[in-house]
């Protein structure tokens, strides 16, 4: 299978990978599949990146042609600016990332970045342009601080230990035996998702791209932990186009814009004030979620009593 279609240069990588043992092997496969999906095109130049404005403009994409998953959609992030999507689970939104991060090219339309449509860049320089915070960050089978200076492999030990602060995480990393030195992943200490989740802001910290994806856990964290990990998220998306995947609605409530994706279009969009003051699709997910919350909060304090 490896000898098939790897490019050159995924042979370094290939090479780091096997050192990290079978599950991420498996892992690789994976993205070995994806990136199969799209090749650069003959005359792809670097992606040459001012601000880091991205559009998306009539969009459309399906991933099985009976079933169209994106049907024309337009809107922008303005440099420096952050977007959310929300919207029904299935909607389309987590496409929506991969799309940008081009493991897919779009059927029709175009994604550009600075007026540049993304098919016509090298993958290598779009990929080196945006930090993903992905849903779940898998974790190589080595330290916290290689899994951070992963972001950024020149990064000195104090920046390393910067950025997990800046995330954090750095507390927690510090009241561990080994601290930094700690192996984490398969056969190391296993890590919560909250706590993944922060080392991968850490790592995206230290490699300080134009742009930022952030792909919002879907499970349940405890109120305390979303307050630190959306405290970090601010942090690193300040001053960076940032567009956000929220599977909650509660990280979302200080974007510039919201996108509320509906069958494949935009339902609605605009500020959270304007979007609850249409009182559509938006307000009635965002009081559905407060209740739920609001019965969680409830039920912990009974259990924390018992
Ligand atoms: P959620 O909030 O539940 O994560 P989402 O809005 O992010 O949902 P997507 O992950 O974008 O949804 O998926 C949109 C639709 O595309 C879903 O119906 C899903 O089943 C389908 N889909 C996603 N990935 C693939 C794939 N690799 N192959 C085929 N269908 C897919």
């Amino acid at each position: 299978l490896l000898q098939l279609s790897v490019p050159l240069n995924f042979i370094g990588f290939v090479y780091r990978e096997i050192r990290q043992g079978l599950t991420d092997i498996e892992q690789m496969f994976d993205l070995l599949e994806v990136e199969a999906e799209v090749v650069d095109h003959p005359d792809a130049r670097p992606l040459d990146i001012h601000q880091g404005a991205i559009a998306f403009r009539d969009v459309h994409f399906s991933y099985d042609p009976e079933r169209p998953i994106l049907k024309g959609i337009s809107f922008d992030v303005p440099a420096g600016k952050t977007v959310a999507i929300v919207g029904p689970s299935g909607a389309g939104k987590s496409t929506i990332s991969r799309l940008l991060y081009r493991f897919y090219d779009v059927q029709k339309g175009a994604i550009t970045i600075d007026g540049q449509d993304i098919r016509e860049v090298t993958q290598k320089s779009l990929r080196a342009a945006i930090g993903m915070v992905p849903q779940d960050t898998v974790l190589f089978n080595d330290t916290i601080a290689y899994n951070i200076r992963y972001g950024r492999p020149s990064a000195t030990e104090e920046e390393v230990h910067a950025a997990a602060e800046v995330a954090q995480i750095g507390s927690f990393i510090e009241s561990l035996p080994h601290g930094y030195e700690t192996m984490v992943g398969e056969r190391g200490l296993k890590l919560s998702g909250g706590e993944k989740q922060r080392v991968a802001i850490a790592r995206t910290i230290l490699k300080a791209p134009p742009i930022l994806i952030l792909d919002e856990a879907t499970s349940a964290l405890d109120t305390t932990t979303e307050h630190e990990i959306q405290a970090a998220l601010d942090v690193v998306s300040k001053n960076r186009t940032t567009l956000v995947i929220a599977h909650r609605l509660s990280t979302v409530i200080n974007a510039d814009e919201i996108i509320v994706l509906r069958d494949g279009g935009i339902a609605e969009r605009g500020t959270h004030a304007d979007l609850l003051a249409q009182d559509g699709l938006y307000a009635s997910m965002w009081n559905r979620q407060r209740e739920a919350t609001q019965a969680e909060e409830h039920l912990r304090k009974v259990r924390e009593s018992d």
